[in-house]
């Protein structure tokens, strides 16, 4: 089996992560439980700040916040010196709370809705990234009536739409989220945004896909986000000073997956820049990437104990545990694949093969399909799954009335509680019962 980041197995057969025997971990914390690794999820951040130190002269590395987002996450990123991205007013809030220096968050998202903007105003988000002519107006309104002026970044889809293994070229990009390059709009956004006169246009961004491992569709990309520069410089004198190529960048779940290491995407990326500016022009901008799974996709083990194991001759085995799609939606959601072992028994042979499935009421909650297993496998024993950092705690949801698992944080031999077990009373705290409905009430 593979091993991340500090993940080892002891001299008693069980995995630990950060110097921590795992069993001890589930039997202080409980299952299911998400387990990070905070030296794993720093030497990410380190990777993309010290690669960028090498390659580029400006530069901000923004955490994608919606990957995974708790206090704690926040204030790591903070101490990494990572800006961070949010998308919703619960971003912004927690971000908040971390006490996160606000004037470094980028505030993404296809829909904010007026509530959101004013919080973003008020605590004083760093760049809006403004996504359609819609909120450019509804910002300009906004900070008017407050006698402000705001800073933002154009998203723009670029024609590049880049998967795992390949990229596609399309002229027009099918998407919800930004003003497509094609035909001309981003320039006409860029223009409108240049007559008003309460909001800053400082540059461009874009994002191009997830999970993506090959670095070719990036390099189309830039060169696509520097024309389009170029083509607002000459139009309207305006000079970007900021370009954002977005996150995306791939991750090992299983075998077979070959990621990309962080200093190769900022190498590629400073490098398609400080060429292709100059070619067009224009000066250097401050370069800035948003990665969230590669920074926390790799560091994140969910725990479970294992229930269930119902043997269906000649058909399959599944082994079910105590949780499942409501803490991991990514299966269920696209078929994400992800590797498991038993915990508590590294040792034992990996001849059975089950396929792992979650307590809820859906024949899809299946977390893992046919996959070994220690031969000796248990009820009461304990199943990791890997790679669950990313876009697991943060989809996680309370289908079944299942409250949300605690995350701890394991470190040089100690773990720190990050988010508490959330109890039943608190998955009921906002329920109210109107008097016709209480007990007793007459009909
Ligand atoms: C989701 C998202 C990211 C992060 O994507 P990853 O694949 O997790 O690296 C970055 N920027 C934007 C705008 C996003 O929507």
């Amino acid at each position: 089996m593979h091993f991340y980041g500090t993940a080892a197995q002891n001299a008693l057969g069980h995995l630990t992560v950060g110097g921590v025997d795992v069993v001890d971990l589930a039997r202080e914390y409980g299952t299911p439980l998400y387990i990070m690794d905070e030296a794993l999820i720093r030497r990410n951040c380190r990777a993309y700040v010290e690669s960028f130190r090498q390659h580029y002269p400006n530069f901000d590395v923004a955490y994608a916040s919606k990957a995974f987002l708790c206090t704690a996450m926040a204030a790591l990123a903070e101490q990494e010196g990572l800006s961070l991205d949010v998308v919703s007013g619960g971003e912004i809030a927690t971000t908040r709370q971390a006490g996160f220096p606000m004037e470094r968050t980028y505030f993404h998202g296809n829909n904010k809705s007026p509530e959101e903007i004013r919080l973003a105003m008020e605590v004083g988000v760093g760049r809006f990234v403004v996504d359609s002519t819609r909120e450019l107006h509804l910002l300009e309104n906004m900070a008017a009536e407050r006698g402000r002026t705001v800073r933002i970044l154009l998203r723009v889809t670029p024609g590049v739409e880049a998967h795992t293994h390949e990229y596609i070229s399309t002229g027009q990009l099918d998407s919800k989220f930004g003003i497509p390059i094609a035909g001309g709009l981003a320039l006409e956004a860029a223009r409108e945004a240049l007559r008003l006169s309460h909001v800053e246009l400082t540059g461009f961004h874009c994002h191009i896909g997830s999970q993506i491992f090959d670095l070719e569709g990036y390099r189309i990309a830039v060169q696509r986000m520097l024309d389009l520069a170029a083509a607002v410089r000459a139009e309207t004198g305006f000079t970007a000073s900021e370009l954002s190529m977005g996150g995306g960048l791939g991750v090992r779940y299983v075998e077979g997956d070959r990621p990309v290491p962080p200093e190769e995407l900022v190498a590629c990326l400073s490098a398609a820049v400080r060429g292709g500016a100059p070619e067009r022009g224009l000066p250097l901008p401050k370069l800035i990437i948003e990665p969230g799974r590669s920074i926390v996709a790799e560091a994140g083990t969910t725990l479970y104990t294992v229930g269930t194991i119902k043997e269906i001759p000649g058909v399959r085995t599944y082994l079910a545990v105590d949780g499942g799609m409501g803490d991991n939606i990514r299966p269920a959601l696209y078929h994400a694949e992800y590797e498991c072992a038993v915990a508590n028994k590294l040792g034992s042979e990996r001849t059975r093969r089950v396929t792992v499935v979650g307590r809820y009421c859906e024949s899809g909650d299946v977390l893992l399909t046919d996959v070994p297993v220690a031969a000796d496998v248990a009820p009461g024993d304990l199943l990791a799954v890997f790679a669950t950092g990313a876009y697991n705690y943060s989809m996680a949801s309370h289908y079944n009335r299942f409250p949300t698992p605690a995350v701890v944080f394991v470190s040089d031999g100690r773990a720190d509680l990050v988010v508490r077990r959330e109890s039943f009373a608190e998955m009921a705290a906002n329920d109210l019962l109107p008097e016709r409905l209480r007990a007793g009430a007459p009909r």
